[in-house]
């Protein structure tokens, strides 16, 4: 029996914030290990400016290269499109059933739970760990969620803020800004030898208005 986090995300590219979340999560919650798990990409290209969803898991791999606790979880892009969080947390409880999960989520996302597909199944499924510091916001997201659960599967750890976001660093490529120490540096070099995030790699016209 493993204690398993599991962090999912678009990771478009991984980042500091999300290594530091998966570090943070693992050390205060004594879990065995954290592993990064990226969504597939859904059929109509919602997520922006994507290289692709083989190329983000590449990119999550090199992010915790060298990493004894952390790793990355490939099953969500075994299935074309985007999965609910029930199913995917059902694949892993079938395939490994004495695990115990622990999925694991910013405060922001946590407030969304209640509008989740089966957020109940997903809470039997696993324990939902939130990255909250603020403890007065932390007792209240409790107590919204309370409904939902017997008052055991939702546990908060606390992390450093890093103001840092997939969204920043695509605009910091395709502006010609530096993305090193932001990203590890694997993650740096895979991006800049494959021309990923540059406009001429395909920002949407969209896009590129914003980036002026
Ligand atoms: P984007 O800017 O493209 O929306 P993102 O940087 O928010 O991406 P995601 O892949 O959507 O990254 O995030 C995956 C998970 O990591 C989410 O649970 C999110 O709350 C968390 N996360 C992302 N950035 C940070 C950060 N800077 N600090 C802590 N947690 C983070």
């Amino acid at each position: 029996m493993a204690r398993v986090g599991i962090l999912g995300g678009t990771f478009n590219p991984p980042h500091v914030g999300h290594l530091v979340c998966a570090q943070e999560a693992r050390d205060q919650l004594a879990l065995d290990r954290v592993v990064l798990m990226p969504a597939g990409t859904p059929p109509h290209k919602e997520i922006a400016d994507d290289p692709g969803a083989e190329a983000r898991l590449d990119l999550c791999r090199l992010a915790v290269a060298g990493d004894p606790v952390l790793g990355v979880c490939a099953v969500e892009l075994e299935r074309a499109g985007p999965s609910y969080t029930a199913d995917t947390l059902r694949v892993l409880h079938d395939r490994e059933p004495g695990d115990e999960l622990t999925f694991i989520v910013g405060g922001d996302m946590a407030e969304s739970l209640p509008t989740w597909h089966e957020p109940r199944e997903i809470l039997r499924l696993a324990r939902l760990a939130v990255a909250e510091r603020d403890e007065v916001r932390a007792g209240d997201l409790g107590a919204r969620l309370r409904p939902l659960h017997d008052g055991t599967r939702i546990v908060f750890f606390d992390m450093p803020r890093l103001d840092v976001s997939s969204t920043d660093l695509r605009r910091r490529v395709a502006e010609g800004r530096p993305i090193r120490h932001l990203v590890p540096d694997a993650v740096a070099d895979e991006i800049a030898a494959h021309g990923w995030y540059r406009p001429t790699a395909g920002v949407s016209p969209t896009e590129q208005e914003h980036h002026g």
